[in-house]
C-alpha cells in the first residue's frame, strides 16, 4: 500500500512549521511513536531551513515538497507483521551546492556571520535512516531522506 503527497510553498521561514506539520499529519496513518515523529520533523525542518537560507539567500523562491508512505502488510507463521517506510523530498531551484561532499561534513557551513553551525547535515543524518543530496550549482538542491 502506498500513500503521496506534494506540496509547494514559498521559500520564507513562516512556512517552515507548516512543512513539519503537513509531514507528521501524513504520518499518523502508521501510528509512529512520539520519538518517530520528533526525528522526521526535525530532519524536515533542517532542509527546508537551508533551502531559505542557503538555497534562496532568504530571498523569493518556491520549496516543493514530497512524501511517499509505504506499507507493507504481511502473514507470516501466523504473525502479521507491519512495516512501514517514509521517504521525504525537498526540492529547491536556488543557487546549488558546488561540494556535496564538503557541505555534509559536521560543521561546515558557508555562513558562520550568520551564527550557523553547519549541523543541519548531521541532525538530518542522525535522525534519518538515509539521506541523499542532489545539488548542481545554479540550479537547485534536492534532499532525498527516508525512514
Ligand atoms: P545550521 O544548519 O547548523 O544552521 P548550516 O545550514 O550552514 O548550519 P548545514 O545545514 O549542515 O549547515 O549545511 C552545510 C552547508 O551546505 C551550508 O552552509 C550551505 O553552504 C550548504 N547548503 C545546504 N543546503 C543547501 C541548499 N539547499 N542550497 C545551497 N546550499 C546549501
Ligand atoms: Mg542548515
Amino acid at each position: 500500500k502506498e500513500n503521496n503527497m506534494t506540496l509547494e510553498f514559498d521559500a520564507k521561514s513562516e512556512n517552515e512549521s507548516l512543512a513539519r506539520i503537513a509531514v507528521a499529519s501524513f504520518l499518523t496513518e502508521i501510528d509512529p511513536t512520539v520519538e518517530e515523529i520528533n526525528d522526521i520533523k526535525t530532519a524536515v525542518s533542517e532542509a527546508v531551513t537551508n533551502s531559505i537560507v542557503h538555497g534562496y539567500n532568504e530571498g523569493p523562491g518556491k520549496i516543493t515538497l514530497k512524501c511517499k508512505l509505504v506499507c507493507n502488510q504481511y502473514e507470516k507463521q501466523d504473525t502479521y507483521t507491519v512495516s512501514s517506510f517514509i521517504t521525504i523530498e525537498i526540492k529547491d531551484l536556488g543557487v546549488g551546492i558546488t561540494n556535496i561532499e564538503k557541505a555534509r561534513e559536521p560543521l561546515f557551513t558557508t555562513k558562520p556571520e550568520f551564527e550557523r553551525s553547519g549541523m543541519g547535515f548531521m541532525f538530518m543524518e542522525m535522525f534519518m535512516n538515509k539521506v541523499d543530496v542532489i545539488s548542481e550549482p545554479g540550479k537547485g538542491t534536492t534532499v532525498i531522506m527516508e525512514k
